[in-house]
């Protein structure tokens, strides 16, 4: 039955299409013969490899059963993604290598140790690491996954038993599973018989958010750096056990584009952490093999013109900063089963079949180039504990003394990619001679001065400043005790129980967590809006702003229900809180003060769907779902109409075009918040409330531009694109000013703060001398580019936090992205404190 059907399709297709025959020929001839007993991905899957999209399940079930029937194959479970697929590595090599792994793996290991000096470089097989579909809506690469493990494990041909007995090859068939399932289920519930390669077609259209990114909408090509994801944090764990030599980074560009292989664009933009050889020699090293390959299938590509590395958190470059050679890969997208293209119709199977040829061509390179590949990592650690020079810190120390829990989470940042960390009497320090040097770089230097200003990404990735973490680097280093876990690295004094009141901190990370458990227990808090010193049972303690305070007296329930409650709230979030008997402070505001004020328990709805930024909003979900941890609903825009906005009182708006919501809906909007309710505005969604004054706030205007005036310069036609692309801003860490005392600013401790900015939005400081939170610094560049005209005439005038009274209630606007990527645990907390105190904020109206 499925072998009529399969010559019918055949028929069908290859009318239309004569660079595809759906046959195994078409990707496999070159490696016959194949060993009959291992089922081809197309016998076990009951279809030809590019007919349909194959779900991830089917893809584990494939490697299984690779790895069962045959002893070239050993398959492990490295992680499960947020819904819980598996996330899988295929290892494939001779069995007698199989056999010795464990040996193989420690003369391997031996080559990145940099206090070892072995010479063996061709004698031990090099280690490939292919890594197929980061995003999921990129899904040629994992359907030649398996069509490179069937050649791998089936193939008897000459060629494939060379590379076996010199490599051993590492298969990722899907980094990214929860991503590409949805994509998957997309194309295949729109195929029709008669494949439709109009554009235009629902097959070709995926729905919101789409399948490029994570369960929470996170681009996993980006998480590599931060490892917020459980799919980065397997990855990172496997990666640090193996330090493979190559890696690939499957992904799909436009449908109009024609293959592209590395080097990426020249030197001017690649990390300048990185070996230039990495850049210069390896690549040209290995692009003659890709070059070879495609030229056999009259397939055409490009190099060099564009794609760059210097992001640090890609699977294309993070490998890099391993030791390894690692190599992105972007083919043009069929999206969908066959698409129209100015050169004709391109096919699945032809995208497949490319990034097939380029895996085996991979290993076909790394196998020829053995000994230099072994001979570059080995320099590479060992070039990491060389003597540093007098001109260079030895060493950064940091830690936050009021945050023990944000200390936690950077360590633990740190810990991932296998950086040392030590701890002194009073401060943590990262020494520079280690073999993760350029990883401790990574994370503390910043850079101002680039030769190149097209980014791809973001060009600021010091994740110190993520943290907002106080650091500095030092001249000289004194160790102190190794810091190999967190466990036990958050110590608070364990509260008591008290008839009186309880007071938690607020300038714990987690602080935010335990409130809102507390209150969705049904117990009442108030927030001290000054600061104030106080006995506990610890003795004297100074509370800063926003410190929440449980008077026992005043709940419903009893005071031993009360403590059970403060407890447990302080056991989940490890989170500092005291019992008290007395009301009477030391000093400033006693516990019966008017300056403290009760708080709503957040009702928080967020707006999705078409138009809206995924990741934004992705990044809302990730925070208030996995850290609060608070239940959020997600309004899909095209609901929104129907939507009861009574039942909330917090509505967050992240970037978007927000196109759906006419004027009636927008009079809907701002007639909740003057109810007294909190609209949050991200970025773009501030720059639209201002837009369809909602608020009486302004955008910053520009000077008036004489030059305007001027005779326009002419410019070469070829250079606008790198004009054009100085003047966005790709990602920038900028310092701001930073109210202490508004309670959007409660739990910090310096009034200078790093936020992040990828977006054009600039705000005009407000009118009104108390709703200006956050104004950019008079200096306030930290790292990353940004051209002078956008800082001078646009960042420093502007403001990056405002709230602007609207009714009763208030619209809080970021022009920045305070929950970038899922890790500014700096900026967050600006964001959970319009969560947590937006309802409390009102702003004096003033006489003028
Ligand atoms: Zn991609």
């Amino acid at each position: 039955m499925i072998q009529i059907q399969r010559t019918i399709y055949t028929l069908l297709i290859s009318v239309t299409v004569t660079t595809s025959a759906f046959s195994q020929d078409y990707f496999l001839k070159n490696y016959e013969p194949f060993n009959s007993e291992i089922p081809s991905p197309e016998s076990f899957l009951g279809y030809g490899i590019g007919e349909q999209h194959t779900r991830h399940d089917q893809i584990v079930a494939y490697f299984s059963k690779l790895a069962e029937i045959s002893d070239r194959a050993s398959i492990a479970v490295y992680g499960e993604t947020h819904e819980h697929r598996k996330l899988i590595m295929l290892t494939v090599s001779i069995p007698s290598n199989l056999k010795n792994l464990d040996q193989l793996k420690e003369q391997h290991l031996r080559f990145s140790n940099p206090n070892d000096s072995p010479t063996n470089y061709d004698q031990v097989p090099i280690f490939v690491q292919l890594g197929y579909s980061v995003h999921g809506n990129e899904p040629s690469s994992s359907e030649a996954a398996m069509l490179t493990a069937y050649t791998l494990v089936a193939s008897n041909n000459e060629a494939i038993i060379k590379y076996l007995k010199n490599a051993v090859v590492f298969v990722d068939p899907t980094i990214n599973p929860d991503g590409r399932d949805r994509h998957t289920q997309w194309a295949n519930q729109f195929k029709s018989n008669n494949l439709v390669s109009d554009g235009l077609d629902a097959e070709h259209n995926e729905t919101w958010p789409r399948g490029r990114t994570n369960h929470y909408w996170f681009d996993l090509n980006r998480d590599w750096l931060l490892a917020v994801n459980p799919e980065s944090k397997g990855k990172l764990k496997w990666y640090h056990q193996w330090y493979p030599n190559v890696v690939t980074d499957f992904h799909e560009m436009g449908t109009n584009s024609n293959y592209f292989f590395e080097p990426m664009k020249p030197i001017g933009s690649h990390d300048p952490l990185m070996p230039k050889e990495n850049y210069e020699d390896l690549n040209d090293l290995f692009a003659p093999y890709y070059a070879n390959a495609l030229d056999n299938i009259g397939s055409f590509y490009y190099t060099k013109e564009s794609f760059d590395g210097t992001y640090p958190g890609y699977g294309s470059s993070y490998p890099d900063l391993q030791g390894g050679l690692a190599l992105l890969f972007e083919q043009a997208s069929s999206r969908g089963h066959l698409q129209d293209t100015p050169y004709g119709k391109i096919s699945f199977a032809f995208t497949i079949r490319n990034q097939y040829v380029s895996s085996m061509a991979t290993i076909k390179a790394a196998v020829e180039n053995k000994s230099v590949l072994r001979k570059y990592q080995q320099d590479f650690f060992k070039s990491a504990v060389n003597k540093i020079p007098k001109t260079e810190f030895a060493a950064y120390e940091f830690g936050d003394n009021y945050d023990k829990n944000r200390n936690k989470a950077f360590i633990d940042e740190l810990l991932i990619h296998k950086i040392k960390v030590y701890k002194n009497d009073t401060k943590y320090i990262v020494p520079l001679k280690q073999p993760q040097k350029r990883m401790v770089q990574t994370m503390f230097e910043t850079y101002t001065k680039y030769r190149d200003s097209v980014f791809y990404d973001a060009s600021a990735w010091s994740v110190a400043n993520f943290f907002n973490m106080p650091y500095k680097g030092l001249k000289s280093v004194k160790l102190g005790k190794e810091i190999t876990s967190t466990k036990n690295i958050v110590e608070n004094y364990k509260v008591l129980p008290s008839d009186y009141a309880y007071i938690m901190d607020w300038d714990d990370y987690y602080a935010s967590a335990a409130l809102y458990y507390i209150q969705s227990k049904g117990i009442v808090v108030a927030s001290a809006f000054k600061p104030f010193s106080v006995a506990t049972s610890k003795g004297k303690k100074d509370f800063n702003y926003g410190a929440v305070m449980i008077p026992v007296s005043k709940q419903k329930k009893s005071s031993k229900e009360v403590y059970e409650i403060v407890k447990k709230a302080q056991e989940k979030f490890n989170v500092p809180v005291y019992d008290v008997d007395s009301g009477f402070s030391i000093e400033g505001i006693d516990l019966g003060s008017n300056n403290f004020r009760s708080l709503t328990k957040p009702k928080v709805a967020l707006l999705i769907g078409e138009g809206v930024s995924s990741y934004e909003a992705g990044e809302v979900w990730h925070l208030l779902d996995i850290r609060i941890p608070m239940p959020v609903t997600k309004i899909q825009m095209r609901s929104f109409r129907r939507a009861s906005l009574a039942k909330y009182n917090t509505l967050v708006m992240v970037t978007g075009s927000y196109n759906q919501l006419d004027s009636l809906q927008r009079k809907r909007i701002i007639q909740w918040v003057s109810n007294g309710n909190t609209l949050i505005t991200i970025a773009g969604a501030s720059k639209w409330v201002i837009d369809k004054k909602l608020v009486k706030e302004k955008l910053t205007k520009k000077e008036k531009d004489k030059s305007a005036e001027k005779t326009v310069k002419r410019l070469p036609y070829v250079s606008s694109p790198e004009n054009r692309g100085k003047e966005r801003v790709g990602g920038v860490i900028l310092k701001v000013d930073l109210d202490l005392t508004h309670p959007l600013g409660f739990g910090y401790h310096t009034d200078e703060i790093p936020v992040y900015k990828n977006n054009l939005v600039f705000l005009a400081p407000s009118k009104s001398s108390y709703s200006t939170v956050a104004k950019y610094s008079r200096n306030p560049h930290i790292d990353g580019f940004i051209s002078n005209k956008n800082l001078n005439d646009y960042i420093k005038p502007s403001a990056s936090l405002i709230v602007s009274p609207v009714g009763r209630g208030r619209v809080i606007m970021f022009a920045d992205n305070p929950n970038f990527r899922g890790s500014w645990y700096g900026t967050n907390r600006l964001f959970l404190n319009a969560l947590f105190f937006g309802n409390k904020i009102s702003v004096p109206k003033e006489s003028n």
